[in-house]
């Protein structure tokens, strides 16, 4: 959440600060602002909306400034208006500080600078961070310094860049469990919350870690923990190019995150799959084989839709392995002193690599002696260094707010973690084989599944302006049903719900009625036929029945409303194939409710506060 970008070098600072604040506005768009300094003057320009409004309103005076900090943010304290919008200032107005994350103690150090004479703008806990660092630099004057005192005085978290007019050559910035990206350029630097923001200049980055600092000037950059002591930067190359993060076509990136879904998928098991002998090769693995043959029990931890993901995981390591399962939220788990030890694996999942409820999760599970692995997405990212061990779902950058190609590459994995795990157990070759073939089928069958859009939209023509939804399934597919509810609560504001397809009759059937469609998720498996019953019921109470069915399927026509056929596949991995026309149907239905698809109201991407 927060996009933070700043620059230094020999070009136009503005140009870059804006194309930075564009691509990093998935990460939040309550506001957005920015700082530059010419002619050694701090010059400070925000607006509430998207960063598009920032563009339009570019003065005069910043014009040719080569050294700037600019936000675009997801706030936590205060509304998102104008006077909460970042940068923010101290007293002074020589100081401007951008900032991701939350400062805890910021009331008591609020009041405290009052007491002092020191007086605030705005409700945000991040200028009680920009007072503080003014009030220090008038005693100690020297703005590395008056920054570290600072944050050793501040609780929470923190990605920050602060520009000072009193020392217009530099930008310093820091992290503590927010992310915070350098990238070097040719006598230039850009520092970042996100790779994104700095694909377009280079590709050679360096990643802070948590409690460290850069400081930036046009000549180079040191960076040092904010103790003070010198840090060996750590110079990396950036693992995606522009194009990627570009909508390359499409409306929307969450449409064309949808259609690159068969690639996606096939990246996720590309070179992993060893199908003659029904086994997988996970690198990242490597050094967990014996812990991973030993274990008797694993814990599955995310947020949101990597939840979901988890909960789909669960199922499949437990029906493959026969290990018990647990899926955690991860913003639970800490607080309630779970029961984790030495023998337990946990799998922490979280598409950025950086969901700050994940990363205490596993900081939570780490103390307590069990070994942690990582499934990310984003290559380089917090959870990705901080876990043991990981495997990378390589599905390139997703920029939709609503994740969909993250979440079947999430499943994917899953199911490739559920055969290694399986194959290290009771499961033989033959299954193996059968599993891994499987999966080698899934891009071509997600392509099929892609070629109903047509009809998935004529149904959300039909259905969009309902109130209510509801999404039902049961196994592989329960998870999916929350995942399909999810999707469409998240981009167009209509109220879903998703159940396990029997709970239906302990409550939710009292909200049947002819308005209220019910989306089943009716595949092919050993329970079918249950599930079948559990359409007829929802029939026998005039209940409107968009079902996904499995091909070949005729008997279900006869009740449903709509079916959307999706090709047979091995149960398990159905929630793969089914996903997309639960995506569609979402995406499609925000679509003629008008409704900003990619920037969906309150969200954000890369959840960076608790
Ligand atoms: N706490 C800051 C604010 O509300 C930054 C929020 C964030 O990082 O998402 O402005």
């Amino acid at each position: 959440m927060c996009g933070i970008v700043g620059y230094i070098g020999k070009q136009k600072a503005s140009h870059i600060l804006l194309n930075g604040l564009k691509r990093m506005e998935y990460r939040g768009y309550d506001s957005a602002g920015w700082a530059m300094i010419e002619n050694e003057k701090l010059n400070l320009l925000k607006n509430i909306g998207k960063v598009a409004h920032l563009d339009r309103l570019t003065p005069h005076d910043m014009i040719n400034a080569t050294v700037g900090i600019a936000h675009t943010r997801w706030a936590t304290h205060g509304f998102p208006n104008h006077l909460n919008a970042h940068p923010h200032m101290d007293n002074s107005e020589n100081i401007a500080v951008v900032h991701n994350g939350i400062i805890e103690n910021y009331t008591a150090l609020k009041t405290k600078l009052q007491k002092d004479g020191y007086y605030f703008n705005s409700d945000t806990d991040t200028e009680v961070l920009a007072v503080f660092i003014g009030a220090i630099y008038e005693k100690v004057q020297d703005l590395e310094k008056a920054v570290r005192i600072a944050l050793s005085e501040i609780d929470g978290t923190f990605g920050i860049a602060v520009l000072s007019s009193y020392e217009p050559e530099k930008i310093i910035c820091a992290r503590h469990g927010s992310p915070m990206v350098l990238g070097i350029g040719d006598n230039e630097y850009i520092v970042a919350s996100d790779a994104a923001a700095i694909i377009q200049h280079t590709n050679q980055v360096v990643y802070l870690n948590d409690k460290e600092m850069a400081i930036i000037t046009r000549d180079g950059f040191v960076t040092k923990t904010i103790d003070n002591e010198n840090t060996e930067p750590i110079i990396e190359e950036i693992n995606f190019d522009l194009a990627q993060i570009e909508k390359g076509g499409f409306d929307h990136f969450m449409l064309k995150e949808i259609h690159e879904q068969p690639e996606t998928v096939f990246n996720s098991f590309r070179g992993r799959l060893l199908a003659d002998v029904g086994n997988v090769k996970l690198g990242g693995l490597n050094n967990m084989m014996d812990k991973l043959r030993k274990t008797k029990r694993i814990i599955i931890t995310a947020c949101g839709t990597s939840w979901h993901a988890g909960l789909v995981g669960e199922y499949m390591i437990e029906q493959m392995a026969q290990i018990p399962v647990e899926v955690e939220y991860a913003s639970e788990f800490r607080y309630r002193n779970p029961i984790i030890g030495p023998d337990d694996v946990v799998f922490a999942i979280s598409q950025s690599g950086e969901t700050l409820d994940t990363l205490a999760a596993i900081k939570e599970a780490r103390q307590k002696g069990a070994t942690v692995i990582g499934i990310v997405n984003v290559v380089g990212s917090t959870i990705a260094r901080e876990t043991e061990a990981g495997v990378y779902i390589h599905a390139g950058p997703e920029i939709g707010v609503a994740s969909t190609k993250a979440f079947t590459s999430q499943i994917t994995v899953l199911s490739l973690i559920a055969l290694l795990l399986g194959r290290m157990r009771n499961l033989s070759q033959p299954e193996g084989q059968a599993i891994a073939e499987a999966i080698m089928e899934l891009p071509d069958k997600i392509r099929q599944v892609l070629a109903t859009e047509k009809e998935i939209k004529a149904i959300a023509e039909k259905y969009y302006e309902n109130k209510n939804f509801l999404y039902l399934g049961r196994g592989f597919n329960y998870p999916l049903a929350l995942e399909g509810a999810l999707k469409l609560k998240e981009i167009s504001y209509i109220h879903a719900e998703g159940y396990p397809a029997a709970e239906m009759k302990h409550g939710p059937i009292a909200l049947i009625d002819e308005n209220m469609p019910v989306v089943f998720i009716a595949t092919k498996d050993t329970i079918y036929d249950k599930v079948f019953s559990n359409i007829e019921e929802v029939k026998a109470r005039k209940g409107k029945i968009i079902a996904i069915a499995t091909e070949g399927d005729e008997r279900i026509k006869k009740v449903a409303d709509h079916v959307i056929y999706v090709p047979e596949v091995m149960p398990m991995l159905n929630p793969i194939l089914s996903a997309v026309p639960l995506q569609l149907l979402a995406y499609h239905i925000a679509l003629k409710l008008e409704c900003d698809v990619d920037q969906p109201r309150n969200l954000a991407k890369s959840v960076t506060v608790e």
